[in-house]
C-alpha cells in the first residue's frame, strides 16, 4: 500500500502522473485524522524506545516546493515526541563559511548520533535542486552531485543510520491557494515571501529537477516516498506510517535494568 509512494532505483518519474490529492483508502477525512492521532501515539512510544536503547540513529528528509508543509509535517507527524531525542535541522541558503567548504560539510554535522531522530528541513538536495535551476553551479558540477550524495548515503546507512526521505507533492494550483492564504490570513502573513514567486515562476524547472534527483537518488539504503500532499491529513498519515513501519521493523527493547537485590527497600 504505502509501498507505492516509494521511488524504485533509477524509477523514471513523471510526477504529472502522481496523484497529488490521492487519499489512499480513507473515505472521510475524520477517519485519517484518527488515523494519524494513533500513529502519533505509536511513534511517541517507539521514539522514546528508541532514545532509551541509544542504538539506531534515524535521519528524515524533508522536500518540497514552497507551502508544500515540511513545517506542518514537522509539527503534526512529531507531535508530542521527547525533544530530547529529535532536532530539526533547516538548512537554508548558504553563508559565506558554509560556502567555502564542500556542499557535505554542514550537512555531515546535523546528521544523527545513536538514539537520535533528525529531521532535515531542507537538505542537501537543494544542491541538486535550486542549484540548477538557478544555474548557482556549472551543470559539470551538479551532474557529479548525483553519484556524490549516493556514496555519502551509503556511508551513513552503512555506518548504521536508517534514512527515510520524503517528497511532498502538491500541485501548482494548491501552491497558489495556500500563498493566497499567506496573504489573507494576518496570523499566516509572515510566511509570506515576495521570493516564493519569483520560484514559483520557475515550476516546470523545479518539477524537472525534482524527477532527476528522485530518479537518480532513490536507493535501497536511502529511499525516496513520493508524498501525496494537497490533503495535509493525508500526507501526514503517508508519512506517519512510513515511520511508525520503519522503527517497528528496529524490534527494539529497554536496556536491561541493574540487577536488583530482591529485598530492596527505598526509605
Ligand atoms: P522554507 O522556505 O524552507 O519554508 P524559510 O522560508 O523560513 O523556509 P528561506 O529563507 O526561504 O527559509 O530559506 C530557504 C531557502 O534557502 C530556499 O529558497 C532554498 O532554496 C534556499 N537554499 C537552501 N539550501 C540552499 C543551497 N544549498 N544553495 C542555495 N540555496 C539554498
Ligand atoms: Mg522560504
Amino acid at each position: 500500500m504505502i509501498d507505492r509512494y516509494r521511488v524504485k532505483p533509477n524509477q523514471a518519474i513523471n510526477l504529472a502522473e502522481w496523484d497529488a490529492d490521492a487519499r489512499g483508502d480513507f473515505t472521510r477525512k475524520a477517519a485519517g485524522e484518527a488515523a494519524v492521532a494513533k500513529l502519533n501515539q505509536e511513534l511517541e512510544h517507539l521514539q522514546e524506545l528508541l532514545y532509551a536503547e541509544n542504538r539506531h540513529k534515524v535521519l528524515i528528509v524533508l522536500q518540497a516546493m514552497d507551502t508544500g508543509g515540511k513545517d506542518g509535517v514537522i509539527r503534526h507527524v512529531f507531535d508530542g515526541v521527547n525533544p530530547q531525542g529529535v532536532k530539526v535541522a533547516s538548512f537554508k541558503a548558504p553563508t559565506p563559511k558554509e560556502l567555502s567548504h564542500d556542499y557535505l560539510w554542514r550537512i555531515h554535522q546535523q546528521t544523527p548520533a545513536t538514539g537520535e531522530i533528525v529531521i532535515f528541513n531542507r537538505s542537501h538536495y537543494e544542491d541538486v535542486l535550486v542549484v540548477r535551476v538557478h544555474g548557482l553551479a556549472p551543470e559539470e558540477v551538479w551532474r557529479r552531485r548525483y553519484d556524490q550524495i549516493n556514496a555519502f548515503e551509503r556511508m551513513l546507512a552503512e555506518e548504521g543510520t536508517t534514512i527515510l526521505k520524503f517528497y511532498l507533492h502538491i500541485t501548482k494550483d494548491e501552491q497558489k491557494a495556500r500563498l493566497q492564504s499567506r496573504l489573507d490570513d494576518p496570523e499566516k502573513r509572515w510566511k509570506f515571501s515576495l521570493g516564493d514567486l519569483a520560484e514559483r515562476k520557475r515550476w516546470p524547472e523545479y518539477m524537472h529537477a525534482y524527477e532527476d534527483a528522485l530518479s537518480k537518488t532513490s536507493t535501497d539504503w536511502a529511499p525516496w516516498y513520493v508524498v501525496p500532499a494537497n490533503r495535509k491529513w493525508y500526507r501526514n498519515w503517508v508519512i506517519s506510517t512510513v515511520i511508525v513501519d520503519t522503527l517497528k521493523a528496529f524490534d527494539m527493547r529497554y536496556p536491561q535494568p541493574e540487577t536488583l537485590p530482591d529485598n530492596l527497600v527505598i526509605e
